[in-house]
């Protein structure tokens, strides 16, 4: 059992996670992986501050074995706007969806627009809420160096790390990371422990899949991108939550409701009170943007406003 506290913390032999509680909103994890001479990364941080405290923290580790080569599990900058402070020698790897979406998705700019734009109150707080505690400045985006599309291994120092893509499911491009001689699987945004997962891809279903694809890894420790350290029974969790997403999407495209009505009518249940579950707005409507093509295109705004609405509704905040 892996403490969860801000930090970093060892699941393996020679094997380390960095953990942000709670896991909200931006507070990612990340891992590293050490061969001989050499360590491999799993995922930046949202800013350069904790970026940079996490390496500061892995150098008991990298001052003997340097990090030579990292993975970006997707695009989302909670795990990718920390990348310029790895140095130029550093090999990126990343899904060739991941690069595309580094390329077309939010820039720390447009973010910190956002945390200081001039909003109905409610949606200004929840924008605060959100993303209020990071420092977007002096970010200068760096993409991948290599991309792959379905699996690479890379060998860290004699030790291999196998990259899996199994997304589309949390993003288009999402990968993940095993190291199979000790079964540590970092899963990036394809598993949200104690939290609730969003959807920014258009498929529930396939994102379901890359469930049952990581309880197949045959992990014995799995690091989520945000939340404690957990195992199989983790992922099991989150797919019982995205079952019952799907089963309602399902009944409301055949009953004919919008997507705003399917949200409205679907009962999570117990899931209702789990952190983050205004995320469910997201999810619904790239369901419904994936299984009906027509649906109307909200812009981001939209949605966070949606999101602050349902939190406000149903948790009375
Ligand atoms: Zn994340």
């Amino acid at each position: 059992m892996v403490e969860y506290t801000r930090g970093l913390h060892r699941v393996a032999e020679d094997v380390w996670a960095w953990l942000l509680p709670d896991g909200g909103w931006g507070w990612s994890n990340a891992g590293l992986v050490r061969g001989e001479g050499e360590s491999f990364l799993i995922d930046t941080l949202f800013d350069l501050e904790l970026t940079g405290e996490m390496f500061e923290a892995m150098t008991s580790v990298t001052e003997e074995h340097p990090i030579r080569a990292a993975l970006n599990t997707h695009a989302n900058g909670d795990h990718c706007f920390g990348n310029q402070l790895l140095g130029p020698e550093v090999t990126i790897h990343a899904t060739a969806d991941t690069e595309h979406e580094m390329r077309h998705g939010t820039t720390p700019e447009r973010l910190a627009g956002l945390v200081a734009g001039d909003h109905e109150p409610l949606l200004s707080e929840f924008f605060q809420h959100c993303f209020g505690a990071f420092a977007f400045d002096g970010i200068i985006l760096r993409g991948p160096d290599t991309t792959f599309d379905e699996a690479r291994t890379v060998d860290v120092g004699g030790r291999l790390v196998e990259l899996r893509r199994l997304g589309p499911a949390h993003t288009h491009g999402d990968a993940v990371a095993f190291v199979p001689d000790c079964g540590v699987l970092f899963t990036g945004d394809l598993l949200f422990n104690g939290g609730t997962p969003i959807m920014w891809a258009d498929s529930i279903s396939s994102w379901i899949a890359a469930c049952d694809r990581m309880i197949e890894l045959g992990p014995e420790v799995v690091v989520p991108g945000h939340g404690a350290v957990t195992d199989v029974d983790g992922i099991l969790t989150m797919r019982d939550y995205l079952a019952v997403v799907r089963d309602g999407v399902d009944a409301s495209l055949a009953a004919g409701r919008s997507w705003r009505e399917a949200v409205e009518h679907l009962d999570l249940g117990p899931y209702a009170r789990w952190p983050q579950a205004e995320r469910v707005v997201v999810t619904v409507y790239n369901a419904y943007r994936g299984a009906r093509p027509e649906t109307p295109v909200s812009q981001a705004t939209e949605l966070f406003a949606e999101m602050a609405r349902w939190r406000q509704r149903h948790q009375g905040k």
